[in-house]
């Protein structure tokens, strides 16, 4: 059964220094966010998910640094890495179901807050926006809290995002306030989740792919290296689906220069692929396929993932033959004929869409499953089109019957007759005509051959 999981968005928003990273990793209860007492050190944005009365939400820490000058509306750089910070702070601000807009009793009430809460009741509603005032870390703290008033908001929440007292009321004021706009009943429907990871090697354009299909700037792409830091998944929604892209912060940080890089980054991309069912494997089409590469892509296949090949970097070519590359990319990595690949470009978002819509037929393809009696006319189909190849018996091989005993993968068994050999090429065959006539693009498939005599 489909079901749409839809969360709601709560972001951490305020000047620098008044303790979102804290709250955040106080509400989220995992140490996600990088908390430092120096200005300025949270510089990316960290996305959790919360549970609380058993509903989740999503929270967004938008980080220290959201420059005034930006929200209100002056020119910033645009290749410039501070822009893009801020470029994506405010497209959270927009998205946001809720805000939670933190000051700091400590401090108590800056100019700096003032001029923060003008101009986010310019962005969004005041409904959306609750105000908690962090550091309220002792009972005579509570009487400051009145002077919070002063900025329009509704009702300031006390709180102590660093011994957590307050962080209990405020969950439930976020959790009645998102039920009251949202659904936030809807469970995680697990059947309707497909767990994708992006590997290559460096340079390739991975964040940059990642960023696109994200349709907005979550992870930074700068050739600054190390801007991404905390490891973490990201879920997005598409169609009715959830699609969970694993160590999304492990994509953007660049390969250390240590020695052994090679097989390090071997390692890493195996320990990614464990948790992954799909592999989204980029290269840059401008340069040639390297042993790395197609090492990478058998670890892929060896271990029954789907695979998408992403040429990537399509926009350096000028020559757009689809017909030459796909060759190209054939010869160089023959064991993944079964891969589609999708020429794109993450730099424009040519064709972006077109990856997510793979994904989800690739999704629907590793759970196809096929009946007994569609197979054994399949099986009699292709018995005639072409005689069973000997292994090292001396008559043809008879194939009783063909079933299909496993899905997500496919798995697929061939009973033989017990004195009978068949020879490796005759499975591949049907291999390719099993993808022919039933749609597996994307999916690796097995077939074990078992002598009759197995059989019940
Ligand atoms: P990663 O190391 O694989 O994550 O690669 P990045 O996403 O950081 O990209 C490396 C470089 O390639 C950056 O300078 C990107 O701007 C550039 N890049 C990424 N995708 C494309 C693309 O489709 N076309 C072009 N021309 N450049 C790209």
């Amino acid at each position: 059964m489909l079901k749409k999981q839809n969360l709601a968005t709560v972001v951490i928003f305020g000047r620098t220094n008044v303790g979102k990273s804290t709250l955040f990793n106080c509400l989220t209860e995992k140490s996600q966010a990088l908390v430092s007492n120096a200005e300025g050190t949270t510089r990316d944005s960290n996305i959790s998910q919360v549970e609380w009365q058993g509903r989740k939400f999503t929270i967004i820490d938008t980080g220290g640094i959201l420059d005034l000058k930006y929200l209100a509306g002056k020119k910033i750089k645009t290749n410039d890495i501070e822009a893009k910070v801020q470029q994506q702070a405010r497209e959270y601000l927009k998205k946001a179901d809720l805000i939670l807009f933190t000051v700091d009793n400590k401090a108590g009430l800056l100019p700096q807050d003032r001029q923060m809460a003008l101009l986010l009741k310019k962005e969004v509603p005041t409904e959306k926006i609750i105000l908690v005032v962090n550091k309220t870390d002792s009972p005579s703290k509570r009487a400051n809290i009145m002077d919070f008033y002063k900025l329009g908001l509704s009702e300031p929440i006390p709180v102590s995002a660093a011994s957590g007292s307050g962080t209990g009321d405020l969950l439930d004021i976020v959790i009645k306030k998102i039920k009251s706009s949202k659904n936030t009943d809807t469970p995680i429907v697990l059947e309707n989740q497909i767990k994708v990871c992006i590997l290559g090697k460096p340079n390739v354009g991975k964040s940059s792919l990642l960023n696109s299909i994200l349709g907005y700037e979550r992870v930074i792409v700068s050739p600054i290296p190390h801007t991404t830091r905390e490891p973490q998944d990201t879920e997005i929604e598409y169609e009715d689906y959830s699609i969970k892209l694993i160590d999304t912060a492990g994509i953007s940080r660049k390969g250390r220069k240590t020695k052994g890089l090679e097989k390090h980054g071997i390692d890493k991309t195996l320990a990614v692929l464990k948790k992954a069912d799909l592999a989204l494997m980029v290269f840059d089409i401008s340069e040639e396929l390297t042993k790395q590469e197609s090492k990478i892509a058998e670890e892929i296949i060896n271990r029954k993932k789907s695979l998408i090949l992403i040429a990537n970097k399509w926009d350096l070519i000028t020559e757009k033959d689809v017909v030459k590359f796909t060759q190209y990319i054939h010869s160089s990595l023959p064991f993944a004929q079964f891969a589609p690949i999708q020429f794109v470009s993450a730099l424009t978002k040519l064709k972006i869409k077109k990856i997510m819509d793979l994904i989800i037929e690739i999704k629907k393809n590793r759970e196809i499953k096929i009946s007994d009696s569609q197979l054994a006319k399949f099986l009699n189909s292709i018995v005639k089109i072409h005689k069973p190849a000997k292994g090292k018996g001396k008559k043809h091989p008879r194939l009783y019957k063909l079933s299909q005993v496993k899905i997500n993968p496919p798995q697929f068994e061939l009973n033989i007759g017990t004195k009978d050999d068949l020879h490796f090429s005759y499975v591949r065959f049907i291999e390719n005509r099993l993808r022919e006539k039933f749609n597996f693009t994307g999916s690796p498939l097995s077939i074990k051959v078992k002598k009759e005599s197995s059989r019940k």
